[in-house]
Protein backbone atom coordinates (compact mmCIF):
# COMPACT_ATOMS: atom_id res chain seq x y z
CA UNK A 1 0.00 0.00 0.00
CA UNK A 2 0.90 3.39 -1.04
CA UNK A 3 0.04 6.54 1.50
CA UNK A 4 0.74 9.90 0.13
CA UNK A 5 0.40 12.96 3.04
CA UNK A 6 0.39 16.55 1.65
CA UNK A 7 1.40 18.50 4.27
CA UNK A 8 3.41 17.90 7.47
CA UNK A 9 1.59 19.44 10.32
CA UNK A 10 -0.60 18.52 13.30
CA UNK A 11 -2.77 16.38 10.74
CA UNK A 12 -0.42 14.72 8.68
CA UNK A 13 1.36 13.48 12.30
CA UNK A 14 -2.08 12.14 13.54
CA UNK A 15 -2.54 10.36 10.03
CA UNK A 16 1.14 8.89 10.08
CA UNK A 17 0.41 7.40 13.48
CA UNK A 18 -3.09 6.04 12.34
CA UNK A 19 -1.79 4.79 9.76
CA UNK A 20 1.09 2.40 11.65
CA UNK A 21 -1.07 1.41 14.01
CA UNK A 22 -2.95 -0.72 11.38
CA UNK A 23 -0.32 -0.95 8.56
CA UNK A 24 3.77 -1.39 9.66
CA UNK A 25 4.64 -2.01 6.17
CA UNK A 26 2.98 -0.14 3.83
CA UNK A 27 5.29 3.43 1.93
CA UNK A 28 4.41 6.78 3.22
CA UNK A 29 5.59 9.85 1.79
CA UNK A 30 5.02 13.40 3.11
CA UNK A 31 5.06 16.47 1.23
CA UNK A 32 5.48 19.97 2.38
CA UNK A 33 6.64 23.36 0.62
CA UNK A 34 8.16 25.14 3.58
CA UNK A 35 11.82 24.12 3.87
CA UNK A 36 11.89 23.86 7.63
CA UNK A 37 10.71 20.13 9.10
CA UNK A 38 8.23 19.48 11.33
CA UNK A 39 7.54 22.55 14.21
CA UNK A 40 4.93 23.28 15.85
CA UNK A 41 2.89 26.44 14.58
CA UNK A 42 1.37 27.63 17.60
CA UNK A 43 4.31 28.60 18.79
CA UNK A 44 6.01 30.19 15.90
CA UNK A 45 5.24 33.70 17.54
CA UNK A 46 7.99 32.61 20.57
CA UNK A 47 10.79 33.50 17.71
CA UNK A 48 9.68 37.00 18.77
CA UNK A 49 11.08 36.55 22.01
CA UNK A 50 14.18 34.86 20.86
CA UNK A 51 12.96 31.22 21.24
CA UNK A 52 15.57 28.73 19.56
CA UNK A 53 14.05 27.62 16.68
CA UNK A 54 15.23 23.77 17.51
CA UNK A 55 12.93 24.29 20.53
CA UNK A 56 9.88 24.82 18.19
CA UNK A 57 10.48 21.42 16.51
CA UNK A 58 6.96 19.01 17.08
CA UNK A 59 8.28 15.90 15.67
CA UNK A 60 12.15 15.24 15.15
CA UNK A 61 13.59 13.07 11.72
CA UNK A 62 13.76 10.15 14.06
CA UNK A 63 10.12 10.28 14.78
CA UNK A 64 10.03 9.74 10.97
CA UNK A 65 12.55 7.51 10.75
CA UNK A 66 10.95 5.46 13.44
CA UNK A 67 7.92 5.24 11.66
CA UNK A 68 9.75 4.80 7.90
CA UNK A 69 8.35 7.88 6.78
CA UNK A 70 9.88 8.98 3.43
CA UNK A 71 9.69 13.36 3.56
CA UNK A 72 10.45 15.85 0.92
CA UNK A 73 10.94 18.97 2.30
CA UNK A 74 10.52 22.38 0.33
CA UNK A 75 8.36 20.25 -2.33
CA UNK A 76 4.72 21.85 -3.55
CA UNK A 77 2.18 19.58 -4.83
CA UNK A 78 0.44 21.79 -7.76
CA UNK A 79 -2.05 19.07 -8.82
CA UNK A 80 -3.85 15.46 -7.95
CA UNK A 81 -5.06 13.57 -10.72
CA UNK A 82 -7.30 11.01 -9.47
CA UNK A 83 -7.93 9.44 -12.29
CA UNK A 84 -4.09 8.39 -12.70
CA UNK A 85 -4.20 8.14 -9.08
CA UNK A 86 -1.04 10.71 -8.91
CA UNK A 87 -0.12 13.96 -7.18
CA UNK A 88 2.36 15.96 -9.32
CA UNK A 89 4.72 17.83 -7.52
CA UNK A 90 6.64 21.50 -8.78
CA UNK A 91 9.46 19.61 -9.67
CA UNK A 92 7.63 17.53 -12.78
CA UNK A 93 7.59 14.18 -10.97
CA UNK A 94 4.40 12.87 -10.08
CA UNK A 95 4.03 10.73 -7.19
CA UNK A 96 1.45 7.85 -7.18
CA UNK A 97 -0.69 6.72 -3.99
CA UNK A 98 -3.25 4.34 -3.02
CA UNK A 99 -4.70 6.26 -0.72
CA UNK A 100 -3.96 10.29 0.05
CA UNK A 101 -4.71 12.46 2.48
CA UNK A 102 -4.90 16.35 2.03
CA UNK A 103 -3.60 18.31 5.51
CA UNK A 104 -3.13 21.47 3.18
CA UNK A 105 -4.15 23.57 6.08
CA UNK A 106 -5.19 26.90 6.10
CA UNK A 107 -3.96 30.68 4.94
CA UNK A 108 -3.88 33.88 6.23
CA UNK A 109 -6.54 36.20 5.27
CA UNK A 110 -5.39 39.34 3.34
CA UNK A 111 -7.48 41.96 2.23
CA UNK A 112 -6.94 44.15 -0.55
CA UNK A 113 -4.84 47.24 1.58
CA UNK A 114 -3.44 50.35 -0.61
CA UNK A 115 0.29 49.87 -0.58
CA UNK A 116 0.42 46.53 1.08
CA UNK A 117 3.02 45.67 -1.16
CA UNK A 118 5.49 47.50 0.45
CA UNK A 119 8.71 46.20 2.09
CA UNK A 120 7.59 45.70 6.09
CA UNK A 121 4.07 44.07 5.35
CA UNK A 122 4.05 40.19 6.99
CA UNK A 123 1.43 37.60 7.65
CA UNK A 124 1.91 35.60 10.57
CA UNK A 125 0.92 31.68 9.90
CA UNK A 126 4.46 30.18 8.62
CA UNK A 127 7.41 29.98 10.18
CA UNK A 128 9.73 31.31 7.37
CA UNK A 129 7.32 34.33 7.97
CA UNK A 130 7.69 34.92 12.02
CA UNK A 131 11.66 34.33 11.19
CA UNK A 132 11.39 36.99 8.14
CA UNK A 133 9.46 39.47 10.59
CA UNK A 134 11.82 39.05 13.52
CA UNK A 135 14.75 39.33 10.85
CA UNK A 136 13.42 42.49 9.83
CA UNK A 137 12.54 44.28 13.08
CA UNK A 138 16.45 43.40 13.85
CA UNK A 139 17.15 44.73 10.31
CA UNK A 140 15.33 47.96 10.22
CA UNK A 141 15.43 48.58 13.89
CA UNK A 142 11.66 48.84 14.14
CA UNK A 143 10.31 51.00 16.79
CA UNK A 144 6.55 50.87 16.46
CA UNK A 145 4.51 48.27 14.39
CA UNK A 146 0.78 48.14 13.84
CA UNK A 147 -1.38 44.60 14.42
CA UNK A 148 -4.58 44.33 11.54
CA UNK A 149 -6.64 42.27 14.00
CA UNK A 150 -6.97 41.35 17.72
CA UNK A 151 -7.78 37.30 17.03
CA UNK A 152 -5.82 35.06 18.86
CA UNK A 153 -2.92 35.19 16.49
CA UNK A 154 -2.59 39.05 16.27
CA UNK A 155 -3.26 39.19 20.41
CA UNK A 156 -0.30 36.97 20.63
CA UNK A 157 1.92 38.68 18.22
CA UNK A 158 1.37 41.89 20.20
CA UNK A 159 2.04 40.97 23.31
CA UNK A 160 5.54 39.28 22.21
CA UNK A 161 6.46 42.48 20.19
CA UNK A 162 5.67 44.86 23.42
CA UNK A 163 7.69 42.08 25.98
CA UNK A 164 10.33 43.23 23.18
CA UNK A 165 10.02 46.76 24.06
CA UNK A 166 8.50 47.74 20.60
CA UNK A 167 4.96 50.30 20.63
CA UNK A 168 2.13 48.17 19.16
CA UNK A 169 -1.13 49.55 18.27
CA UNK A 170 -3.88 46.85 17.23
CA UNK A 171 -6.53 47.81 14.69
CA UNK A 172 -9.68 46.12 14.98
CA UNK A 173 -13.09 46.49 13.29
CA UNK A 174 -15.16 45.24 16.01
CA UNK A 175 -15.66 46.99 19.23
CA UNK A 176 -13.46 44.37 21.09
CA UNK A 177 -11.02 41.87 20.99
CA UNK A 178 -11.27 38.49 20.31
CA UNK A 179 -14.18 39.00 18.18
CA UNK A 180 -16.65 35.87 18.84
CA UNK A 181 -14.42 33.98 20.48
CA UNK A 182 -14.34 35.34 23.52
CA UNK A 183 -17.69 36.85 25.57
CA UNK A 184 -17.87 40.29 26.18
CA UNK A 185 -16.91 40.60 29.68
CA UNK A 186 -13.92 37.85 29.20
CA UNK A 187 -12.88 40.30 25.87
CA UNK A 188 -13.12 43.38 28.51
CA UNK A 189 -10.39 41.46 30.75
CA UNK A 190 -8.10 40.56 28.49
CA UNK A 191 -8.21 44.20 26.93
CA UNK A 192 -6.98 45.56 29.84
CA UNK A 193 -4.50 43.13 30.61
CA UNK A 194 -3.01 44.29 27.20
CA UNK A 195 -3.06 47.88 27.77
CA UNK A 196 -1.73 47.80 30.99
CA UNK A 197 1.48 46.16 29.63
CA UNK A 198 0.86 49.29 26.86
CA UNK A 199 -0.34 47.80 23.95
CA UNK A 200 -2.51 50.33 22.18
CA UNK A 201 -6.12 48.91 20.74
CA UNK A 202 -8.15 51.08 17.99
CA UNK A 203 -11.48 49.86 17.40
CA UNK A 204 -14.13 50.23 15.04
CA UNK A 205 -11.92 51.03 12.18
CA UNK A 206 -9.31 49.67 9.75
CA UNK A 207 -6.58 50.47 7.28
CA UNK A 208 -7.18 52.68 4.66
CA UNK A 209 -3.72 52.77 3.40
CA UNK A 210 -0.47 51.75 3.95
CA UNK A 211 1.99 54.84 3.21
CA UNK A 212 5.74 55.36 2.85
CA UNK A 213 7.86 54.96 -0.17
CA UNK A 214 9.36 51.64 -0.94
CA UNK A 215 9.21 50.66 2.73
CA UNK A 216 6.64 51.01 5.38
CA UNK A 217 6.22 54.27 7.26
CA UNK A 218 2.74 55.10 8.26
CA UNK A 219 -0.74 53.67 7.96
CA UNK A 220 -3.75 55.59 7.58
CA UNK A 221 -7.15 54.79 9.26
CA UNK A 222 -10.51 54.93 7.81
CA UNK A 223 -10.87 57.26 10.75
CA UNK A 224 -8.04 59.41 9.53
CA UNK A 225 -5.81 59.18 12.45
CA UNK A 226 -2.23 58.36 11.15
CA UNK A 227 -0.36 55.92 12.70
CA UNK A 228 3.42 56.13 12.20
CA UNK A 229 5.34 52.99 12.02
CA UNK A 230 8.04 50.92 10.53
CA UNK A 231 5.94 47.71 10.13
CA UNK A 232 2.33 46.00 9.60
CA UNK A 233 1.62 42.34 10.26
CA UNK A 234 -1.93 41.45 8.87
CA UNK A 235 -3.78 39.04 11.51
CA UNK A 236 -7.30 39.18 10.21
CA UNK A 237 -7.37 35.40 10.48
CA UNK A 238 -7.06 31.95 8.00
CA UNK A 239 -9.42 30.30 5.74
CA UNK A 240 -9.27 26.66 4.72
CA UNK A 241 -5.94 26.25 1.69
CA UNK A 242 -8.55 24.51 -0.71
CA UNK A 243 -6.99 25.47 -3.32
CA UNK A 244 -5.30 22.22 -4.23
CA UNK A 245 -7.89 19.95 -3.23
CA UNK A 246 -10.05 22.03 -6.35
CA UNK A 247 -7.66 21.14 -8.51
CA UNK A 248 -8.66 17.46 -8.38
CA UNK A 249 -13.19 18.94 -8.12
CA UNK A 250 -13.25 17.66 -4.83
CA UNK A 251 -16.28 19.03 -3.03
CA UNK A 252 -15.28 21.91 -0.70
CA UNK A 253 -17.94 23.71 1.21
CA UNK A 254 -16.55 26.19 3.71
CA UNK A 255 -13.66 24.02 3.71
CA UNK A 256 -12.74 20.45 2.04
CA UNK A 257 -16.51 18.41 2.62
CA UNK A 258 -15.68 14.82 4.09
CA UNK A 259 -18.01 11.88 5.85
CA UNK A 260 -17.35 10.55 9.10
CA UNK A 261 -14.53 8.68 8.00
CA UNK A 262 -12.69 11.59 6.87
CA UNK A 263 -13.05 10.57 3.42
CA UNK A 264 -13.72 13.65 0.51
CA UNK A 265 -16.35 13.18 -2.46
CA UNK A 266 -13.62 10.97 -4.17
CA UNK A 267 -12.67 7.86 -3.07
CA UNK A 268 -9.25 6.99 -1.80
CA UNK A 269 -8.94 11.02 -0.84
CA UNK A 270 -9.18 11.57 2.55
CA UNK A 271 -8.37 15.27 4.13
CA UNK A 272 -7.64 16.34 7.48
CA UNK A 273 -6.83 19.53 9.65
CA UNK A 274 -7.77 23.30 9.45
CA UNK A 275 -8.58 23.09 5.57
CA UNK A 276 -11.54 21.09 5.76
CA UNK A 277 -15.06 21.22 7.42
CA UNK A 278 -15.63 20.33 11.24
CA UNK A 279 -18.17 19.36 13.25
CA UNK A 280 -18.15 21.71 16.74
CA UNK A 281 -20.05 19.25 18.66
CA UNK A 282 -21.45 21.87 21.09
CA UNK A 283 -23.96 22.80 18.55
CA UNK A 284 -23.56 20.18 15.55
CA UNK A 285 -22.87 22.38 12.51
CA UNK A 286 -20.27 22.23 10.38
CA UNK A 287 -17.35 25.06 10.70
CA UNK A 288 -13.72 25.88 10.35
CA UNK A 289 -12.01 25.47 13.50
CA UNK A 290 -9.16 25.56 12.88
CA UNK A 291 -7.13 24.29 15.91
CA UNK A 292 -4.28 22.00 16.72
CA UNK A 293 -5.40 18.88 18.66
CA UNK A 294 -8.46 19.01 16.41
CA UNK A 295 -6.16 18.45 13.23
CA UNK A 296 -4.52 15.99 15.04
CA UNK A 297 -7.31 14.16 16.09
CA UNK A 298 -8.91 14.24 12.40
CA UNK A 299 -5.34 13.08 10.69
CA UNK A 300 -5.40 9.74 13.34
CA UNK A 301 -8.95 8.92 12.05
CA UNK A 302 -8.01 9.75 8.27
CA UNK A 303 -4.88 7.45 8.78
CA UNK A 304 -7.19 4.63 10.47
CA UNK A 305 -8.78 4.44 7.80
CA UNK A 306 -6.62 4.83 4.90
CA UNK A 307 -5.52 1.62 6.28
CA UNK A 308 -8.31 -0.30 6.48
CA UNK A 309 -9.62 0.54 10.07
CA UNK A 310 -13.04 2.01 10.04
CA UNK A 311 -13.18 4.85 12.49
CA UNK A 312 -15.86 7.61 12.90
CA UNK A 313 -14.50 10.88 13.87
CA UNK A 314 -17.58 12.20 15.49
CA UNK A 315 -16.34 16.73 15.51
CA UNK A 316 -14.07 18.62 18.14
CA UNK A 317 -14.97 21.32 20.52
CA UNK A 318 -13.66 24.77 19.63
CA UNK A 319 -11.53 25.33 22.50
CA UNK A 320 -8.95 28.31 23.02
CA UNK A 321 -6.72 29.31 25.27
CA UNK A 322 -4.46 32.62 25.42
CA UNK A 323 -0.85 30.25 26.40
CA UNK A 324 1.00 33.56 25.55
CA UNK A 325 -0.30 35.74 28.22
CA UNK A 326 1.61 35.31 31.68
CA UNK A 327 -0.20 37.78 33.63
CA UNK A 328 -3.76 35.73 33.50
CA UNK A 329 -4.67 32.27 32.33
CA UNK A 330 -7.65 32.71 30.16
CA UNK A 331 -9.43 29.34 28.49
CA UNK A 332 -12.65 28.87 26.91
CA UNK A 333 -14.42 26.08 25.11
CA UNK A 334 -17.56 25.68 22.94
CA UNK A 335 -20.23 28.59 22.97
CA UNK A 336 -19.49 31.56 24.86
CA UNK A 337 -22.00 33.95 24.17
CA UNK A 338 -25.64 32.18 24.17
CA UNK A 339 -27.61 32.86 20.56
CA UNK A 340 -31.03 33.15 22.00
CA UNK A 341 -32.96 32.86 25.53
CA UNK A 342 -33.15 29.09 25.61
CA UNK A 343 -29.61 28.89 26.88
CA UNK A 344 -29.19 29.45 30.66
CA UNK A 345 -25.79 31.39 31.31
CA UNK A 346 -24.46 31.51 35.37
CA UNK A 347 -21.57 34.02 36.09
CA UNK A 348 -19.30 34.34 38.58
CA UNK A 349 -16.87 37.23 38.33
CA UNK A 350 -14.78 38.32 40.67
CA UNK A 351 -12.11 39.80 38.76
CA UNK A 352 -11.73 42.83 39.88
CA UNK A 353 -11.35 41.39 43.55
CA UNK A 354 -10.22 38.16 43.81
CA UNK A 355 -8.97 38.05 40.10
CA UNK A 356 -10.71 35.66 39.06
CA UNK A 357 -14.42 35.05 36.17
CA UNK A 358 -16.33 32.30 35.56
CA UNK A 359 -18.85 31.64 33.16
CA UNK A 360 -21.03 28.35 32.17
CA UNK A 361 -23.84 28.24 28.87
CA UNK A 362 -25.92 25.68 29.09
CA UNK A 363 -28.26 24.40 26.91
CA UNK A 364 -31.40 21.25 28.14
CA UNK A 365 -29.48 20.85 30.74
CA UNK A 366 -26.27 19.80 29.07
CA UNK A 367 -22.90 22.45 29.25
CA UNK A 368 -21.97 23.44 25.88
CA UNK A 369 -19.63 26.18 26.61
CA UNK A 370 -17.74 28.06 29.17
CA UNK A 371 -15.09 31.25 29.92
CA UNK A 372 -12.60 30.84 33.09
CA UNK A 373 -10.04 33.59 33.78
CA UNK A 374 -7.90 33.53 36.26
CA UNK A 375 -7.64 30.38 37.85
CA UNK A 376 -8.08 27.50 35.24
CA UNK A 377 -7.51 24.86 37.24
CA UNK A 378 -9.56 21.34 36.78
CA UNK A 379 -11.19 23.03 33.69
CA UNK A 380 -10.50 19.59 32.02
CA UNK A 381 -13.41 18.74 33.98
CA UNK A 382 -15.82 20.94 32.28
CA UNK A 383 -14.28 20.39 28.85
CA UNK A 384 -15.05 16.57 29.45
CA UNK A 385 -18.77 17.14 30.92
CA UNK A 386 -19.24 19.19 27.40
CA UNK A 387 -18.17 16.13 25.04
CA UNK A 388 -19.89 13.55 27.02
CA UNK A 389 -22.92 15.58 27.10
CA UNK A 390 -23.34 15.08 30.44
CA UNK A 391 -26.76 16.45 32.77
CA UNK A 392 -26.14 18.80 34.71
CA UNK A 393 -29.02 19.86 36.40
CA UNK A 394 -28.41 18.43 39.53
CA UNK A 395 -24.89 20.39 39.80
CA UNK A 396 -25.07 23.15 37.59
CA UNK A 397 -24.81 25.80 40.28
CA UNK A 398 -21.09 24.43 40.94
CA UNK A 399 -19.76 24.81 37.56
CA UNK A 400 -18.76 27.90 37.83
CA UNK A 401 -16.91 27.71 41.49
CA UNK A 402 -12.93 27.84 41.29
CA UNK A 403 -13.38 24.94 43.49
CA UNK A 404 -15.23 22.69 40.97
CA UNK A 405 -14.20 19.50 41.01
CA UNK A 406 -14.51 15.84 40.53
CA UNK A 407 -15.57 15.34 43.84
CA UNK A 408 -19.04 17.90 42.94
CA UNK A 409 -19.98 15.03 40.36
CA UNK A 410 -22.38 12.04 41.10
CA UNK A 411 -20.75 9.59 42.72
CA UNK A 412 -21.37 6.86 39.38
CA UNK A 413 -19.53 9.58 37.13
CA UNK A 414 -16.86 10.06 39.31
CA UNK A 415 -16.02 6.24 39.07
CA UNK A 416 -16.70 6.64 35.31
CA UNK A 417 -14.32 8.56 35.28
CA UNK A 418 -15.06 12.03 33.42
CA UNK A 419 -12.28 11.87 31.01
CA UNK A 420 -10.56 15.00 31.41
CA UNK A 421 -9.09 17.13 28.34
CA UNK A 422 -6.09 19.90 28.30
CA UNK A 423 -6.40 20.08 24.44
CA UNK A 424 -5.32 23.44 23.45
CA UNK A 425 -3.09 23.77 26.29
CA UNK A 426 -0.10 21.01 26.34
CA UNK A 427 -0.73 18.86 22.83
CA UNK A 428 0.94 21.57 20.59
CA UNK A 429 4.07 21.04 22.17
CA UNK A 430 7.23 19.64 21.20
CA UNK A 431 7.82 16.36 23.18
CA UNK A 432 10.63 16.44 25.62
C1 LIG B 1 0.60 31.92 15.29
C2 LIG B 1 -0.34 30.77 15.48
C3 LIG B 1 -0.73 30.41 16.77
C4 LIG B 1 -1.59 29.32 16.96
N1 LIG B 1 -1.94 28.98 18.24
C5 LIG B 1 -2.72 27.90 18.46
C6 LIG B 1 -3.06 27.48 19.79
O1 LIG B 1 -2.66 28.10 20.77
N2 LIG B 1 -3.82 26.37 19.96
C7 LIG B 1 -4.29 25.66 18.89
O2 LIG B 1 -4.98 24.66 19.08
N3 LIG B 1 -4.01 26.05 17.61
C8 LIG B 1 -3.25 27.15 17.38
N4 LIG B 1 -2.95 27.53 16.09
C9 LIG B 1 -3.57 26.77 14.97
C10 LIG B 1 -2.79 25.48 14.68
O3 LIG B 1 -1.45 25.79 14.44
C11 LIG B 1 -3.40 24.78 13.47
O4 LIG B 1 -4.73 24.44 13.79
C12 LIG B 1 -2.65 23.52 13.06
O5 LIG B 1 -1.31 23.79 12.78
C13 LIG B 1 -3.33 22.90 11.83
O6 LIG B 1 -2.60 21.81 11.40
P1 LIG B 1 -2.76 21.27 9.92
O7 LIG B 1 -1.97 20.00 9.87
O8 LIG B 1 -4.18 21.21 9.53
O9 LIG B 1 -2.12 22.36 8.94
P2 LIG B 1 -0.93 23.40 9.04
O10 LIG B 1 -0.28 23.40 10.36
O11 LIG B 1 -1.47 24.68 8.53
O12 LIG B 1 0.11 22.84 7.98
C14 LIG B 1 -0.20 22.77 6.59
C15 LIG B 1 0.89 22.00 5.91
O13 LIG B 1 0.56 21.82 4.53
C16 LIG B 1 1.68 22.15 3.72
N5 LIG B 1 1.13 22.51 2.39
C17 LIG B 1 0.07 23.31 2.10
N6 LIG B 1 -0.18 23.32 0.77
C18 LIG B 1 0.74 22.49 0.21
C19 LIG B 1 1.01 22.07 -1.13
N7 LIG B 1 0.26 22.48 -2.15
N8 LIG B 1 2.06 21.24 -1.33
C20 LIG B 1 2.85 20.82 -0.30
N9 LIG B 1 2.63 21.18 0.98
C21 LIG B 1 1.58 21.99 1.24
C22 LIG B 1 2.39 23.25 4.51
O14 LIG B 1 3.72 23.38 4.12
C23 LIG B 1 2.25 22.66 5.95
O15 LIG B 1 3.23 21.67 6.18
C24 LIG B 1 -2.10 28.59 15.85
C25 LIG B 1 -1.70 28.97 14.56
C26 LIG B 1 -0.84 30.02 14.38
C27 LIG B 1 -0.43 30.39 12.98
Amino acid sequence: MKYVIVGNSAAAVGCINGIRKVDKEGEITVITYEKEGCYSKPMIADILVDLPEEKLIYKDKKFFEQKNVRVLLGTKVIKIDPEKREVVLDTGIAENYDKLLISTGAKPFVPPIKGSEKEGVFTFTELSKAKAAKEYITKNGVKDVVVIGSGFIGLEVAYFLRKKGINVYVIELLNKVLGKALDNRGSEIVEKIMRDIGINFFFEDTIEEILGNEKVESVKLKSGKIINAEMVIVAIGVRPNTELAQTAEIKVNRGIDTNLFMETSIPDIYAAGDCVENIDITDNTKKNLPLFPLAFEQGLVAGLNMAGKKMKYLGGLPLNSLKFLEEVPVLNAGIVEPPDSTYEVLVNDRFEKRGYYRKAIIKDNRLVGFVAIGEVDRVGILTGIIRQKLDVSTFKEKLIDIDFGLVHLPKNWREARIQQDKTGYNDWRPEE
